[in-house]
């Protein structure tokens, strides 16, 4: 029994991303900058992925720059738009507190560098208002970036609207939307984004290559010194299996977003519902504005490691939080943002589902949580105070 439940951290590449891949590792491999015909084959399947994933996007192919992941695109938006801000002196970036390190730890470098970062407040739930976006942004602000969905807890932000107030100050606007791609609707133009962050390996596609859209006129600033490919934006030679193979699974998952989203649905709410049922257990997140796929809990009295290990002797592969922090003892940043407390925040279990998942796994996934964290409790000496009455419930 294997029941693969981090889809969140990455997910199992798709037979058609593959199969797309297989003819530029053995057959089209040359590089795409060489002129004999091998080399523009290759030039040609570059053009043609770029084109079909703008086109996903609702933008123009010229808007799109191939980057090794989620972690550069992140980081080539801000930088990009600190850099931009900085020659009008505007120095002010907003953001949220539940950020992918990618984005806090870029935040941070600039801050460094005298910028002036707010992180507005994600609520209880998760979600953040459109009026705190509005009402954070100064005369000197160059930037704000929210994140499309979360990648612990998966709540969706309010992008459209968040956008549409940038658009109407004139300030720009970046989303990482590397949990959000394939599995949520993008239309870059009806959504008012500037720029997005996307990454092949969570939907199905390979690890390693992603996409930075920056609308035509925004200025990337290189991170890398070398060669003119992507128009001079990204030193290095294109990652053409990859680039393909992203293309490929990019459009096979919006192909089949609705369905998609609608089976996984299905599953996440059933695996929620049976949860729930577990004493002093909380939900993380709001239960509707939330990914197809995602699950998360805290329980009270238990350690999130233990619970992960025990699982994984069942077979079920989930996770206690993002991968950057797992194997970490800090609590998840994220569980701290939407106010959880320290010692709950360390009894966390993120669960995240693919459409390739079957009732039959999510009703084992069930009672196997419900048995591990019996079990666990048995031996917790915060539970036996509770229990005891000698301390009080965090989790009512
Ligand atoms: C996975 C993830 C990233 C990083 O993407 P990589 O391709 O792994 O570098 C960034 N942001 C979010 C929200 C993610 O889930």
């Amino acid at each position: 029994m294997q029941i693969y439940l981090d889809n969140a951290a990455t997910t199992k590449m798709s037979k058609t991303a593959i199969e797309a891949m297989l003819p530029y590792m053995d057959g089209i491999y040359a590089n795409p900058s060489s002129l004999h015909l091998l080399g523009q084959q290759a030039n040609e399947a570059l053009f043609h992925a770029r084109e079909k994933i703008a086109g996903l996007l609702g933008c123009d192919a010229g808007e799109i720059t191939f980057t090794s992941g989620g972690s550069e695109a992140d980081n080539q938006a801000i930088v990009s738009a600190a850099r931009i801000g900085e020659k009008q002196n505007k120095k002010h970036i907003i953001s949220t507190a539940f950020e992918h390190h990618a984005v806090l730890h870029t935040l941070e470098r600039l801050e460094r560098e005298g910028f002036e970062v707010t992180l507005l407040d994600v609520n209880e739930n998760g979600v953040i208002h459109p009026r705190q976006v509005a009402e954070a942004i100064r005369p000197d602000t160059c930037l704000v970036t929210v994140m499309y969905a979360n990648n612990e807890i998966g709540t969706v932000e309010p992008i459209a609207e968040i956008g549409q107030i940038c658009r109407e100050k004139g300030v720009l606007f970046h989303t990482d939307a590397v949990q959000a791609a394939g599995h949520l609707k993008i239309d870059v133009k009806e959504q008012n984004i500037d720029m997005l962050s996307l990454s092949a390996h969570k939907f199905h596609g390979p690890k390693g290559v992603g996409a930075l859209y920056a609308r035509k006129g925004i200025r990337l600033t290189s991170l890398m010194e070398g060669g003119a490919q992507e128009r001079g934006k990204r030193a290095g030679t294109e990652n053409i299996p990859g680039i393909i193979g992203l293309a490929a699974a990019f459009e096979e998952a919006c192909e089949n977003i609705d369905r998609n989203a609608e089976k996984t649905t299905y599953l996440r709410d059933m695996l929620i519902a049976g949860i729930s049922e577990i004493p002093h257990s909380i939900l993380n997140g709001d239960a509707k504005k939330r990914l197809p796929g995602n699950v998360n809990f805290c329980f009270e009295g238990i350690e999130g490691e233990s619970l992960l290990l025990c699982l994984s002797d069942k077979g079920v592969y989930g996770s206690s939080g993002s991968a950057c922090t797992s194997g970490s003892l800090d609590p998840s940043h994220v569980l701290l943002a939407i106010g959880r407390t320290h010692d709950i925040a360390h009894g966390s279990l993120r669960l995240t589902l693919s459409e390739e998942n079957t009732e039959e796994e999510i009703k084992y996934t069930i009672a196997a949580v419900k048995e591990i964290v019996a079990y666990l409790r048995g031996f917790s000496p915060v539970w036996r105070d509770c229990v005891s009455g000698k301390k009080d419930f965090i989790i009512k």
